[in-house]
């Protein structure tokens, strides 16, 4: 494989329904689109970069500079495998987001090149995948409750609610007594510090699925010392950018479950040897969300179509977040909480461009001469 071109769009897609966190709210996704030639087939990766540096130290603007600058470049000339674009992209340090939105791409395209489905070269078994929602910060507990009823009425099958201090153990109660057996698990995105212990730890009388990064983005050891005094699974998102800092991470007890998300790990490649470790290690497996359009999104229902994932993951149907998408067809939810994993080439899914374009606000063209 030859890239013979590279283009990057820079996109800012309206949002149905502000998602509120611990960082704070997004109402338009701002993201970059990356669709690679070889002059005969395309591929498409999504960077799961923010606007703001929040979630992690990338942005859309960071990515954008780093893949034209030092990414892309070293990408001139012949690629021979996957195993090749990983070599050549890991001398720039970090940045993994603006390396997964290449190197996915890559692999979509590898997929077409081979005209099988991607989940189908990944080794993925399921034809359909159960699929859990993130339910943002809301008003109230009330307010809450009356999202979740809602979604657990549309077929989803766990939810996620994303918690912060003063917005945590009353909310969890509140929800425990509307809803008692409804698959739940709570995401703190670092909101809280080991003094916080108290707190998390009457997280535990409610029956969590887990505790999503509660301590620093970056830290390992609080989370083991937290972990040895909570009964909840502790999981980790952010602190987790290798399958080696996850290898590091299972020998001290800082978690049981672990978050996979692409963008974060930098790439599929990363991903796949990530999901590899925790089954090894016998760690709980599922696959995060990034508020993905259609394009990351087919991405995350291939790696789920792994049987290693344990548990739903947080890839909602496409109608939860846009009103309109760039990609079809739209992943739907059947009944039963679950999204069919597409079997076409590649991703499975056919990027519109005339609306890719009616959103790009940047637009940029890449080619190795
Ligand atoms: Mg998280």
């Amino acid at each position: 494989m030859r890239l013979a071109r590279v283009d990057l769009y820079r996109l800012k897609l309206p949002m149905l329904t502000p998602f509120e966190t611990s960082f704070g709210t997004e109402l338009v996704k701002d993201f970059l689109l990356v669709e690679a030639s070889d002059g005969e087939h395309t591929g498409w990766g999504e960077c799961v970069a923010s606007a703001g540096p929040f979630y992690s130290e990338e942005t859309t603007q960071t990515a954008v500079w780093m893949l034209t600058e030092h990414l892309l470049p070293r990408l001139k000339g012949d690629l021979l495998d996957l195993e090749t674009v990983s070599q050549r992209l890991s001398p720039v340090r970090l940045n993994p987001m603006a390396k997964s939105a290449i190197e996915t791409a890559l692999w979509d395209l590898t997929a077409q090149r081979q005209g099988v489905g991607l989940a189908k070269l990944i080794g993925g078994s399921r034809t359909r995948v159960p699929v859990g929602i993130s339910i943002g910060i809301q008003s109230s507990s009330a307010a809450l409750v009356e999202v979740m009823k809602q979604r657990l009425g549309e077929g989803y099958q766990r939810i996620k609610i994303k918690i912060k201090p003063g917005y945590d153990v009353d909310v969890v109660r509140d929800v425990r007594r509307a809803l008692p057996d409804v698959p739940l698990m709570v995401d703190a995105n670092s909101a809280y510090t080991l003094a916080d212990t108290d707190r998390l730890r009457a997280l535990d009388d409610y029956g969590l699925m887990m505790i999503e990064q509660p301590l620093a983005h970056d830290d390992l050891i609080d989370h083991a010392t937290l972990q040895a005094q909570l009964k909840t699974a502790i999981c980790l998102d952010e602190s987790i950018r290798s399958a080696h800092i996850l290898e590091q991470a299972h020998a001290i007890g800082a978690l049981r479950i672990v978050n996979i998300k692409i963008g974060r790990l930098g790439g599929l490649g990363e991903a796949l040897k990530t999901v590899a470790a925790a089954r090894r290690l016998g760690i709980g497996v599922w696959c995060g969300g990034m508020l993905e359009s259609g394009v990351g999104r087919a991405l995350n229902v291939a790696l789920t179509s792994l049987d290693a994932f344990t548990l739903p993951g947080d890839t909602a149907a496409t109608s939860r977040y846009f009103a309109e998408d760039v990609a079809d067809p739209p992943f739907v939810l059947t009944a039963d909480g679950c999204l069919e994993v597409p079997t076409g080439p590649g991703l499975g899914v056919h990027v519109i461009k005339d609306r890719v374009l009616r959103h790009t606000v940047d637009h940029r063209v890449w080619t190795p001469q």
